[in-house]
């Protein structure tokens, strides 16, 4: 079997190829910065776990291999404003938005949009980065300067609640799906995912047929996530990630093959089958605070940590979790409840949409 190199070497891919081992897979993640020679044999296979990356000596050697799945995807779906344009073009909804161009002003984006628009950086944000706010009503709507020809602008959008789909295509054009995952953001930033959930199973064939859309006009292997908004009954597309996503992370411990096996298993051509979903998962993101190896104390805790340095609003882990009834949740949540803010809402959160009973979801 040939080697799988995966440019970028962050948690992602740490997680691929922890996934691919049992396998029995070879799969290599490259640090974008590294001087190496890589020793890429031409059979080999190249994926990605970031859509969009600088030109270095080992990029280079990897965006030029024959093997590199989804190479032409990565930059259409990595600038924002690109990625909209598919949407459009695919008739799928999404927030409306204009272009921020070189003469675009705040009160033309207020009368087409309304009181909250949102600007966003074409390139390079996550996480909340790269996001401001013009709010007519309270005054604080100006462009930043060098946002013009740089950024979109979009709908604020008063969304009841933030889901995502998570899904794999392979080879010869098959997909299977993850149960739609329940999603908590503060200040833009992943805090908790929840998933199975029944409540929203009136729209996962909704959700399957947009991002199958998707997959198929691109073309795509392996695994491609798809950020909505739920308003009422209907999904807005807030963001696409052609890769493995933090939304996806609960699958380690709640599904037969998770996201990062699929990812592995589609680039490589190997067969897909649909996960068998087990019983109840969360995921709680560690953003910001250190490890605590007391956690694993805690029944049922899966602590994946990343070994990287703790810093304000970086993700330097994960806690997974996946249980048959609700009170094994409820006590590891009070177990974590020392976690500072904004821990206290993320954990409230948890409580509040876990089904509190085996029948509830
Ligand atoms: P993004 O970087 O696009 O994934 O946005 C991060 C988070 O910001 C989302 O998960 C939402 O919580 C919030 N957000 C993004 N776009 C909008 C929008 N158009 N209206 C309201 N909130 C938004």
């Amino acid at each position: 079997m040939s080697t799988i190199w995966v440019l970028g070497a962050g948690q992602l891919g740490a997680m691929l190829k922890q996934a691919a081992t049992p396998l029995g897979l070879d799969v290599r993640p490259v640090d974008i910065e590294t001087d190496e020679i890589l020793p890429l044999d031409k059979n080999d296979i190249v994926t990605a776990e970031r859509e969009e990356w600088p030109v270095t000596a080992a990029t280079k050697q990897l965006a030029t291999h024959d093997n590199f799945v989804n190479l032409s995807t990565f930059p259409q779906l990595a600038d924002r404003l690109t990625q909209k344009q598919w949407l459009d073009k695919l008739e799928l909804a999404t927030s409306p938005w204009f272009p921020v161009e070189a003469n675009s002003t705040a009160e033309q984006f207020h009368q087409a949009l309304g009181d909250r628009v949102l600007l966003k950086r074409r390139r390079g944000g996550y996480d909340g980065k790269g996001q401001h706010w013009l709010i007519e009503s309270s005054g604080t709507s100006a462009i930043p300067e060098d946002w013009h020809g740089h950024a979109i602008a979009e709908q604020g959008i008063p969304f009841d609640e933030e889901v995502s789909l998570v899904g794999v295509r392979g080879k010869n054009g098959e997909t299977y799906f993850y149960p739609l995952t329940l999603n908590l953001h503060i200040n833009g930033i992943l805090y908790a995912s929840i998933a199975p959930l029944e409540r929203l199973k009136g729209l996962q064939r909704k959700a399957e047929a947009m991002l199958s859309k998707l997959m198929n006009a691109l073309d795509y292997v392996g695994v491609m996530a798809m950020e909505c908004f739920r308003v009422g009954d209907e999904l807005l597309i807030n963001e696409l990630a052609p890769r493995v996503h933090n939304s996806g992370h609960w699958t380690q411990a709640g599904a037969s093959s998770n996201q990062f096996e699929n990812h592995i298993r589609a680039v490589a051509g190997l067969p897909l089958a649909p996960a068998v979903i087990k019983n109840q998962s969360m995921m709680l993101n560690l953003i910001g605070i250190p490890v605590n190896y007391d956690w694993l104390a805690i029944s049922g805790l899966e602590l994946y940590w990343y070994k990287k340095e703790v810093r304000v609003g970086r993700k330097v882990g994960h806690i997974n979790m996946c249980a048959e009834n609700y009170g094994q949740f409820i006590n590891a949540i009070e177990s974590l409840s020392a976690l500072p803010e904004p821990y206290p809402q993320a954990l409230n959160w948890l409580k509040a949409n876990l089904p509190q009973s085996e029948k509830a979801k």
